[in-house]
């Protein structure tokens, strides 16, 4: 009966980055080795299919852009559903199951998924296998890897379901004999269910079950610790699933003669970049400070880069040299970092839909496309280390790599490769006999992309100007990570600046060293409703520890200018809450002082967590302890003089803590349950009066 079965699914994908595609292209792949066939499709590619009339099933990948909206390539797909004349039944012959990808740090996780999964329901598609929401704070796959495994029963239930359901409507005595044959019909069901389960098990050629037959593979038996070189039972012992090798679809030819490079603003692929000059370093931090916050000043006068504050723009950053040209060194390719490489895609590879990776230039050096243009430093995905495993020429060295792709090793994967942000250099010193081509690299390598930094300045008080504050990312020495490393970006813009450095006069005149002729690429980082309220005489809170601080500078620096120019404005009252860990290491800007004294800012509240105190009562120790101490007047401004709450900096430790707060003080001073006081921030939040701007 199973060889009956109809086998063709619809595979829809909506990626923006090319996460939501690489994980359909791993169900299209998977679904060949499960006897299945998955027509797969770009959800924008709307010629190539037709829900109205599609009878298999369906499933969607789909990833969530900006703030909780669907991916660009779903816009059109998302406008034609939500077409209010839609009657409520309008799907109701589809079945379909989805997976959306987001990530928790921000406010609106996996919305556009959700968006399209409701309103799927809403137009009478059913679901045949649960929603997955993956999420990319703790690691897509720990959704994507079980929602996949699961994917092949929920569909060939559906096919079987299917099946049934086209031979009752063929006849319509079929379908009374077929009624009152039910319980025989769900027997029948879920003993083909089985079959098939078993015939997996037995047939599958994309899940290699491996036997572990020789036990010396593993380390000596006095070693007890599992590592990321190192396992020990059950993993050690156990016979693996692992996924099945990617198909390589890359051909990497080098041109010896010496060639251009492309510019820098090709990289990005819409918009403008611009080359702008640093003008200015200030280091904000004491030198005993935990992290160190710099403030960069660009000139940005000779551009028609504009911005306003609030606004957020992106820089292109390279990776770092030294470790270019360790990859350089490893892959045996030192001598040809100069050399042109021209990328093809292999011919006669079984990668359906196979394309040159978008952020790879069609000419440009070996050397240009491991700086800037794939994320040496990205954690490598179950498939890489698949890949990895088949360039890899010792034998536990090669169990290993299967362990940690594997499903029985995925608590190690885990615990050893995505906790502590392993890169493919650490893998490579921690593997030394695995020696991948640079193909494998390109494929598998994510874009590098490039950093937001939101504006710390306003163009209306110093025109052709642009500011911003960042901390120094650190990531220490440990057991897989033999030397310590900065953050891609801010360690490289560190040391650009290096030179020009000028100590902490912690001044907002921003008076820097030297001139410099460092010059680093922009460009805008557009849909942004961080900003302030249009009519000026509306209250506002602002909420920013550390470098959270950042746009209010901006804003407070505009509201400045617009007091001096148009004194017969009124302007509503507005609060700051900063906070740090210590007021003389890290106060990142004490001449917000100053905004206080010319009546710029009303009320400045700060506090220090790691601060002793010798009061009676111990003084708040973060943000959200002291806006706590304040209810009476964030509710007065929120919810009775309809102010503006803005937050701004760390997404994990602060802005949670922050909306636990405000939504506390909307249940105490409006008497309600803590479920409607959330329900009234998230009023708040649709009406852009409730504003975050957050990060990790
Ligand atoms: P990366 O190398 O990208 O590392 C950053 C993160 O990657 C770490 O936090 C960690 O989670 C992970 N990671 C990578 N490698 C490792 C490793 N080996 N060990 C442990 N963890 C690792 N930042 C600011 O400082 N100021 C701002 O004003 C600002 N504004 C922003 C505005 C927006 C809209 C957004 C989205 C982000 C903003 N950020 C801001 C964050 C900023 O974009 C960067 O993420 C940050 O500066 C780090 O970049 P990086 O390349 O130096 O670090």
């Amino acid at each position: 009966m199973c060889c009956d079965l109809k086998r063709r699914f619809l595979l829809l994908y909506a990626t923006q980055k090319g996460q939501a595609k690489a994980i359909a292209e791993e169900i299209w792949q998977q679904a060949g080795a499960h006897g299945l066939e998955a027509d797969m499709h770009c959800i924008s590619e709307m010629d190539k299919y037709n829900l109205e009339t599609e009878k298999d099933p369906v499933v969607i990948v789909i990833s969530t852009t900006g703030t909780g909206d669907p991916p660009d390539t779903a816009r059109k797909f998302v406008r034609k559903i939500r077409d209010t004349t839609l009657p409520p039944d309008h799907f109701s012959h589809l079945q379909y199951g989805l997976l959306g990808l987001g990530d928790s740090e921000y406010t609106f996780f996996c919305n556009g998924g959700k968006t399209v999964d409701r309103r799927l329901q809403e137009l009478g598609a059913q679901h045949f296998y649960d929603t997955g929401l993956a999420d990319d704070c703790v690691g897509l796959e720990l959704v994507v890897d079980p929602w996949i495994d699961g994917l092949w029963l929920a569909l060939k239930e559906a096919f079987l379901l299917q099946k049934e359901k086209e031979s009752m409507s063929s006849d319509v005595n079929a379908v009374s004999s077929a009624l009152s044959a039910a319980p025989h019909i769900v027997h029948e069901l879920s003993s083909e269910v089985q079959n098939l389960k078993l015939e997996d098990g037995v047939k599958s050629s994309g899940v290699l079950t491996q036997k572990l037959v020789d036990l010396n593979l593993v380390a000596s038996t006095g070693d007890t610790e599992p590592s990321l070189v190192h396992s020990v039972p059950p993993v050690s012992q156990s016979a693996l699933n692992i996924p099945a090798l990617p198909p390589e679809y890359i051909e990497v030819q080098f041109q010896d003669v010496h060639g251009e490079n492309p510019h820098l603003s090709s990289l990005i692929s819409g918009g403008t970049a611009f080359e702008v000059p640093v003008t200015k370093a200030i280091q904000l931090t004491r030198e005993d400070a935990i992290k160190t916050a710099l403030l960069l000043e660009l000139d940005i006068a000779d551009t028609v880069f504009d911005y306003q504050p609030g606004d957020a723009f992106c820089v292109i950053c390279p990776n770092n040299v030294n470790e270019v040209e360790e990859l350089l060194h490893i892959l045996g390719l030192s001598e040809k970092g100069d050399c042109l490489v021209c990328v093809k895609v292999k011919q006669g590879t079984k990668k359906k839909g196979a394309t040159c990776p978008q952020h790879i230039p069609e000419r440009g050096t070996l050397k240009f496309i491991l700086t800037w243009c794939l994320e040496i430093r990205a954690v490598p995905k179950k498939a890489f280390l698949r890949a990895l495993v088949e360039c890899t020429s010792d034998a536990r060295e090669k169990r290993r790599l299967q362990e940690l792709c594997s499903r029985q090793g995925a608590s190690d994967y885990t615990r050893f490769i995505r906790e502590p942000n392993v890169c493919l250099l650490d893998l490579l010193h921690a593997f030394p006999s695995c020696k991948p081509s640079l193909n494998l690299l390109i494929e598998h390598l994510p874009k590098l992309q490039a950093r937001s930094y939101s504006v710390s300045s306003s163009n209306l008080h110093q025109p052709g100007k642009l500011w911003f504050v960042f901390n120094i990312v650190e990531f220490p020495a440990c057991p897989t990570r033999a030397v310590s490393r900065k953050g891609v970006c801010t360690g490289w813009l560190a040391e650009l600046v290096a030179p020009l450095l000028h100590p902490s006069t912690n001044t907002l005149d921003a008076r820097g060293g030297s001139p410099s002729t460092e010059k680093i690429f922009i460009f805008a980082r557009p849909n942004n409703t961080f900003h302030l309220p249009a009519d000026p005489s509306v209250p506002l809170m602002m909420v920013g520890p550390g470098t959270g601080i950042s746009p209010f500078i901006g804003f407070l620096q505009h509201r400045q200018k617009l007091r001096k120019e148009h004194t017969d404005w009124e302007f509503g009252e507005t609060w700051l809450f900063f906070g740090c860990r210590h007021q003389d290491r890290d106060y990142l800007f004490k001449q917000l002082r100053c905004f206080l004294e010319n009546g710029t800012l009303t009320h400045l509240k700060v506090c220090f967590s790691r601060d002793s105190s010798t009061a009676e009562v111990a003084p708040p120790k973060y943000v959200q302890d002291v806006i706590r101490f304040y209810a009476k007047e964030v509710a007065r401004i929120l919810l009775k003089e309809g102010g503006y709450f803005y937050v701004c900096g760390d997404k994990k430790h602060m802005a949670d803590g922050v909306s636990d707060a405000v939504v506390d003080i909307i249940s105490m001073e409006m008497q309600v349950d803590r479920l409607e006081a959330m329900k009234i921030l998230a009023m708040l939040r649709e009406a852009k009066r409730y504003l975050q701007d957050v990060w990790s």
